[in-house]
């Protein structure tokens, strides 16, 4: 299965990348799926990993469309070494991701810099919106939501915890305004508040509850596929959910420790303990570079980083 959960870089990832850094900076497992890459869609992938053709995909294609933390990577006015890094792996836009199947697409958090993601990745539908919490660096995006609106020609539905919803619509309050002076376009968003699992894009989403300092955030299960970010603690409720999984993405902020969020030593006691076949870990400050710290990770687990596409069940 492993096979099945090859990563790599879309196409536009890599063009930026050979235009911005010099080719001897990238490794040459990247230059590999460069090529592949440069087909635009992974069918070559496919077939590596024993599918003849993209209909016998499995079900779900996640892309991570940002890893990084709160004020992503490189900072403002930071001359750090990840910071000044060529490896287009170190630059982290806010966290997302983007759950697809054959039926739609899913945003879990909509991040400041959503429209920059969607077009660097290729993202053009979008489904539904899941929220796992309201701190501003997964939200700040959500007026580009507006462009599904315009292109599928309907209201999309935004699940979160009430608590959630309700500060969005503090923090967003035009939405829902009947303000006549408003320019007209605003999103067409319908709030939805999270009971139990979704029935969305064919696949259950269940959520997980989780522990954010003294905060209680949500992370999505889908298949075998669990997205963790902003947690510092796991409730025992919340670990029978994570058995069986075939890639758990989750939070690993830097390597000292944080009121909020797990540190990478954390993270990886955390990911042994599930124990995924594969985790790629985001919401990554620009203490961790990319190269370096894989190094010296688990067999099975490594950084996460911006474009990284893989199949799940
Ligand atoms: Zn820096
Ligand atoms: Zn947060
Ligand atoms: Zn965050």
């Amino acid at each position: 299965m492993l096979d099945a959960l090859e990563t790599v870089l879309s196409a536009r990832l890599y063009r930026r990348a050979a235009s911005t850094a010099s080719t001897d900076a990238i490794p040459i497992a990247c230059l590999f799926r460069n090529l592949v890459g440069l087909a635009r869609r992974p069918i070559r992938l496919c077939a590596a990993a024993g599918y003849d053709s993209c209909d016998m995909l499995p079900e779900l294609r996640i892309t991570l469309l940002g890893t990084g933390t709160s004020h992503g990577v490189p900072m403002i006015g930071c001359t750090c070494d990840v910071c000044r890094s060529d490896d287009p792996r170190d630059r982290r836009n806010r966290p997302c991701v983007c759950i697809q199947s054959r039926q739609g697409a899913v945003l879990i958090d909509t991040p400041p810099e959503l429209r920059l993601q969607c077009l660097a990745f290729g993202v053009r539908r979008c489904d539904a919106v899941l929220y796992t919490h309201h701190h501003i660096d997964h939200v700040a995006g959500l007026d580009d939501l507006r462009r599904f609106n315009w292109l599928q020609d309907a209201a999309l539905p935004c699940f979160g915890q009430p608590a959630t919803l309700d500060r969005l619509r503090q923090m967003f309050p035009y939405v829902h305004d009947d303000d006549p002076s408003y320019p007209s376009a605003k999103p067409r968003l319908d709030f939805m508040p999270i009971n139990g699992p979704l029935e969305l894009i064919g696949h259950r989403f269940t959520p997980i509850a989780l522990w954010h300092g003294e905060m209680p955030v949500i992370g999505f299960r889908v298949g075998r596929f669990a997205y963790c970010t902003d947690v510092s603690r796991i409730p025992d409720e919340s670990w029978p959910l994570l058995d069986d999984l075939d890639v758990l993405v989750l939070d690993a902020l830097r390597k000292r420790p944080h009121p909020t969020h797990f540190n990478l030593d954390e993270a990886v006691e955390t990911a042994l303990r599930i124990g995924a076949q594969r985790t790629f870990f985001t919401h990554i400050a620009h203490e961790l570079g990319h190269a370096e710290v894989n190094r010296t990770l688990p067999a099975g687990m490594g950084l996460g980083f911006d474009g990284q596409t893989f199949y799940c069940r």
